[in-house]
């Protein structure tokens, strides 16, 4: 069949390779390079990226890293160890050993959750903040989490979303990244797809989409289309109506830092719920000396856009970071902030809408994630259009 891809980001990419093997695939985008919010920015040597973190989710063991098999992608993903640690009063602490944290009545609370949780008496439409809020120290890590993960307050999260993505850690284990970085991935993606004789359009800003007897792309004529642009910009453009409500989506800043001496010994997350902003961040470094100029070290803060005062984000963001930093010099190399149509997400966690709209139309990306986080939310999707297009 003749596919048509809008979008060449991570989801139209991935779609396109897997697919290239069977179809004749065309991918439009309409920037210069490809990619999306999941490449590398080089910045004086600093493999900063135009979004993601150099961070899979799941590492080599989820379903980007299936998805990416199927592609025949050749990618080597380092599974962080441990997955990350959580700083508190200025010491480390691994997820497992939080609970000797707690006092006395607090290990009590703890304990009746976690209990419940296992035996199922919970509400699954109420807010993870809720579910924490009487005992401290479990709301601020569960803020940092939510934070740096779905780039969403804890408040905003339903019991639903975080028992999903609880499940799916215990499945699949913690974050990774890949040598390389983002690029590398996307790197790997194009080539497959040229190879498959795939054909890739750069600077090209798709303006229409029909769907009638057979798929349109403009005046260009397709068995299919898949759209790899948020549901609300395709539906803008589509002659059908497949939207229902407001997809809100999910704000966010990070702030790329560069250190000699560096900040995290391991290669996973180091969660900061102490700070005022800044949730998380890590050092890409630790995996890939390649992402950093020799000598030094990438490291990457998330914070989730708490207020509309993006300014007063960033500076408390900064504020957050000069503590940090104490007694380490570092340099900010870049801030960068995320919202409205260049989001962290199109749709907040557990606001997708699906993947199938109909058998000629295809929605892929962030905003349809099929069911896990992130770019894990996303290979779901891709995997289900591939299955149901070649079923
Ligand atoms: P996009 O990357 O947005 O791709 C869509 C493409 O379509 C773009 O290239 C765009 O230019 C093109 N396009 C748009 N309109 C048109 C048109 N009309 N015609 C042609 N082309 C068009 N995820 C993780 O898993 N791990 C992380 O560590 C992580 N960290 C993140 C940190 C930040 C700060 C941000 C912003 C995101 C992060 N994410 C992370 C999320 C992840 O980066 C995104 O979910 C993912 O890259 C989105 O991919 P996509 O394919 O949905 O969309």
């Amino acid at each position: 069949m003749e596919i048509g891809i809008v979008g060449a980001g991570l989801g139209g990419l991935l779609a396109g390779a897997i697919l290239s093997y069977n179809h004749k695939i065309t991918i439009f985008e309409k920037l210069p390079f490809l990619g999306g919010r999941f490449t590398n920015l080089n910045y004086d040597g600093f493999q900063l990226t135009t979004g993601a973190l150099h961070m899979i989710p799941h590492g080599s063991r989820g379903y980007l890293a299936k998805a990416l098999k199927m592609a025949k992608a050749d990618v080597k993903i380092v599974n962080s160890k441990p997955d990350g640690t959580f700083l508190i009063n200025g010491r480390e602490y691994l997820y497992k050993d939080l609970f000797d944290l707690l006092g006395v009545k607090d290990k009590i609370k703890a304990l009746k959750k976690a209990t419940n949780l296992k035996l199922g008496i919970v509400d699954y439409n109420q807010p993870f903040g809720e579910f924490l809020e009487d005992v401290d120290l479990a709301l601020m890590i569960g803020k940092a989490f939510t934070g740096w993960a779905l780039s969403l307050d804890v408040y905003e999260v339903t019991m639903k979303e975080i028992i999903n993505i609880a499940n799916n850690y215990y499945k699949f284990k913690g974050p990774g990244v890949p040598i390389g970085g983002c690029k590398a991935v996307i790197d790997e993606l194009v080539k497959i797809i040229e190879r498959n004789g795939g054909n890739i359009i750069k600077e090209y800003e798709v303006k229409k989409i029909e769907v009638e007897d057979k798929a349109y792309i403009d005046d260009r004529e397709f068995d299919i289309v898949i759209s790899n642009i948020s549901p609300k910009e395709t539906q803008k453009m589509c002659n059908i109506k497949f939207l229902d409500k407001k997809i809100e989506p999910s704000k966010g800043i990070k702030i790329s830092i560069a250190s000699k001496k560096g900040i995290i010994k391991h290669n996973g997350v180091l969660f900061t719920p102490e700070c005022e902003r800044i949730n998380g961040l890590n050092q890409v470094t630790n995996v890939d000396k390649s992402l950093a100029p020799e000598g030094y070290h990438l490291i990457m803060t998330h914070q989730a856009q708490i207020s509309n005062n993006v300014k007063k984000e960033i500076d408390l963001g900064l504020e957050d970071i000069d503590k940090l930093f104490k007694n380490i010099d570092y340099k900010i190399l870049h801030i960068q902030s995320y919202r409205d149509d260049f989001p962290v997400n199109h749709a907040k966690n557990g606001h997708d809408v699906g993947n199938i709209i109909n058998d000629r139309l295809y929605l892929v990306g962030d905003g349809a994630k099929g069911g896990d986080m992130e770019v894990e939310g996303i290979a779901i999707g891709v995997l289900k259009v591939v299955n149901h297009i070649n079923q």
